[in-house]
């Protein structure tokens, strides 16, 4: 992969796609992580005189313009932390887009509205994401893929549009990318992921493959009650994939016969409803009640993890542990980011709600090895998939 090292950009325009995905209430943005990790690239290319062209999603506004979803907000934060205003287009490719572009001096950033406004960004027609890529690559002369968070998908702009321009990929791509390749080449021993969060199916392909690789799989948050039940647990209203029981099983079995640890809750904070405030007692998690759901881990639990990361040299750590986002059920992320923090291991955290819990928590950034922008991305890297963005950025 070329790195902007490599590109000519003095007075020339530069089309940036990055990850500016940030989590809003109404229009305040609420963890600007994604929009820092993006400055470093944005700056680099303004300082060498680049006239800066940055592109980015937010949301799922599904191809209609939807002012909810706007990137009015971004733009404002990015201006805030570049130090420079930052021109923004009411739209993606139209008259606004073309004006802006127009009216940029050398060393000056625009940022377009939503991505995702316009249908051919996410098409899967071949011929209409083309077309709305040769749209995009108009706008500019030179192409930099730095929205690691989206280089899993093959969307107009991070995959149609750097074969249509000259290309290279950012500072931040770059870094990612060599974090992945240390846990999926030698990582040193004992490696340990976490896993949690809320979307087991989401990340069945990446235990399928992680089987292979880690010395102990810990699992909690949403995911742990999919395992308690194909162990023959039952988990109450807690969250449940019930057609992914079978595949769950298979791993059970498939981490038996290879070795590796398998490591699940012992103890459960279980709730009456899913609140902030709901009434909850610490439970067995062999012995949930029917009328409860699981939102955190328990006390034992936390020190059983916490034990099991000690003594890692690397740790993955993707998903909460509980619902993070509720006070009281979100010491159980805590207890596992306090011991990744605490176990001198290399330690990466992968996925966007895992590395918001991080920040909201007040741990400290830099107790981590690397917090990944990415959370679908690094998974489907650490799965041994081909992403379209980096494959792009390839050739
Ligand atoms: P990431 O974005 O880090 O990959 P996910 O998106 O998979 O993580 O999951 C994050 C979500 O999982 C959070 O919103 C959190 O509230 C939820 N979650 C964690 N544990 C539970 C639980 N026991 N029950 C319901 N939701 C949970
Ligand atoms: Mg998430």
């Amino acid at each position: 992969m070329q790195t902007i090292e490599a590109l000519d950009v003095k007075g020339r325009r530069v089309l940036v796609r990055a990850d500016l995905n940030v989590p809003l209430d109404g229009d305040v943005i609420t963890d600007d992580g994604r929009i820092r990790a993006s400055v470093p690239t944005i700056s680099a290319l303004a300082s060498r005189g680049a006239r800066v062209i940055v592109c980015a999603h937010l949301g799922r506004p599904k191809g209609k313009v939807a002012p909810q979803f706007s990137l009015a907000p971004v733009a404002a934060r990015l201006g805030e932390l570049l130090g420079h205003p930052v021109a923004f287009a009411s739209d993606v490719v139209g008259d606004s887009a073309r004006a802006t572009v127009e009216g940029l001096g050398d060393g000056e950033v625009a940022l377009l509205e939503n991505l995702r406004f316009e249908p051919g960004e996410e098409s899967k027609d071949d011929a209409l994401r083309g077309a709305f890529a040769d749209e995009l690559a108009a706008l500019a002369e030179l192409y930099v893929g730095d929205g690691f968070g989206a280089v899993h998908r093959k969307h107009a702009s991070v995959y149609d549009v750097p074969k249509r321009l000259p290309h290279a990929a950012g500072g931040l791509v770059v870094a990612e990318v060599e974090v992945l390749k240390k846990l999926t080449e030698d990582p040193a021993r004992p490696y340990v992921v976490v896993l949690g969060g809320a979307k087991v199916s989401d990340k069945l392909g990446v235990i399928a493959n992680l089987l292979g690789k880690v010395d102990r799989l810990i699992v909690g948050g949403g995911m742990a009650y999919t395992f308690l039940k194909a162990q023959g647990h039952e988990v109450g209203k807690s969250l449940l994939q019930e057609d992914q029981l079978e595949q769950v099983s298979g791993f059970i079995a498939e981490a038996d016969k290879r070795g590796v640890e398998l490591v699940l809750p012992v103890d459960i904070l279980a709730a009456t409803t899913f609140a902030e405030d709901a009434p909850h007692d610490v439970v067995e998690a062999t012995a949930i009640p029917a009328d409860r759901e699981g939102l955190d881990i328990g006390p034992k639990t936390r020190e059983l993890f916490a034990s099991k990361l000690a003594d890692a040299a690397t740790v993955f750590w993707n998903g909460p542990m509980g619902v993070f986002e509720f006070e009281a059920f979100s010491g159980g992320t805590r207890a596992v980011a306090e011991a990744l923090v605490a176990s001198g291991a290399f330690t990466v955290v992968g996925g966007g709600d895992s590395a918001a819990a991080v920040r909201k928590l007040g741990l400290p950034e830099d107790g981590f090895s690397h917090i990944s922008t990415g959370g679908g991305a690094s998974l489907e890297y650490l799965e041994g998939k081909t992403l379209p963005g980096l494959a792009a950025l390839e050739d």
